[in-house]
């Protein structure tokens, strides 16, 4: 595991969260001291910038110093100042009940919280070891789910070279079907924020509810919440604790 820590030592002492990242300086919760429904003790934790796991030129000449500096220093740090920005800001609409900007504070929350979250794991998917391939389960896992090795680095650079515009490759477990994915991001999110584990879902689109709402898609939202299988989204929470 190297400098990797456990999901579990991730979150220790935190309560809920919205990360379960195997990363070592990544420990801040946003949600970690608040305490069930009382508002007036909340007190947003800030997330802080991991520190690059190796020096500057370590990766030379794959990737040069130059890049590395700015790639962390510059971009990965903004990402953090503004997810905690975003953060204190919906504490702030909390506090006044004034959602009126919840649509962009919705989207900065999850473009700079899957910026901070992806660059935290592009750090620690490099080594300055040649790193030769991969071993024992996830190899297993590899020849499961691929077919080959080959197949796999096959796959894993069309998919990374043929991402539209700006976004990421990824090699995912998806629990479900205990299989692993190459998946590939736009952007860092598209509205939604990477290794959160969901807990209570509800689907706005329409087929879930134009013959009896048509338009009137609060008012379905509004039925929706009176009936939420609480039990469920508690029982997901003990678990995703446990990850
Ligand atoms: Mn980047």
């Amino acid at each position: 595991m190297d400098n990797l820590l456990t999901r579990r030592e991730m979150i220790k002492g935190v309560g809920a969260t919205t990360l379960g990242l195997s990363l070592t300086n990544f420990t801040s919760s946003a949600f970690a001291q608040s305490k069930h429904d009382s508002p007036a003790e909340y007190t947003p934790l800030e997330y802080t910038l991991p520190p690059l796991p190796y020096a500057y030129d370590a990766l030379e000449p794959h990737i040069d110093k130059g890049t590395l500096m700015i790639h962390h220093d510059k971009h990965h740090a903004g990402y953090v100042k503004k997810l905690n920005a975003a953060l204190q800001k919906l504490s702030d609409a909390r506090k006044s009940s004034d959602y009126s900007l919840i649509k962009h504070l919705s989207k900065d929350l999850a473009f700079n919280g899957s910026g901070h979250i992806l660059h935290s794991l592009y750090w620690q998917s490099m080594s300055p070891k040649r790193s030769g391939k991969p071993k024992g389960k996830l190899l297993a896992a590899i020849t499961k789910d691929f077919g080959s090795l080959k197949n796999f680095n096959d796959q894993f650079q069309s998919a990374t070279k043929a991402v539209e515009g700006s976004g990421w490759g990824l090699l995912c477990f998806e629990p479900l079907g205990n299989r692993l994915l190459i998946l590939q991001a736009e952007k860092h999110q598209n509205l939604s924020m990477w290794d959160v584990y969901p807990l209570l879902v509800c689907d706005v689109w329409e087929h879930a509810y134009y013959i009896k709402y048509q338009n009137r898609r609060g008012e379905y939202i509004k039925n929706f919440m009176e009936i939420i299988n609480w039990s469920t989204a508690e029982n997901r929470y003990i678990e995703a604790k446990k990850l």
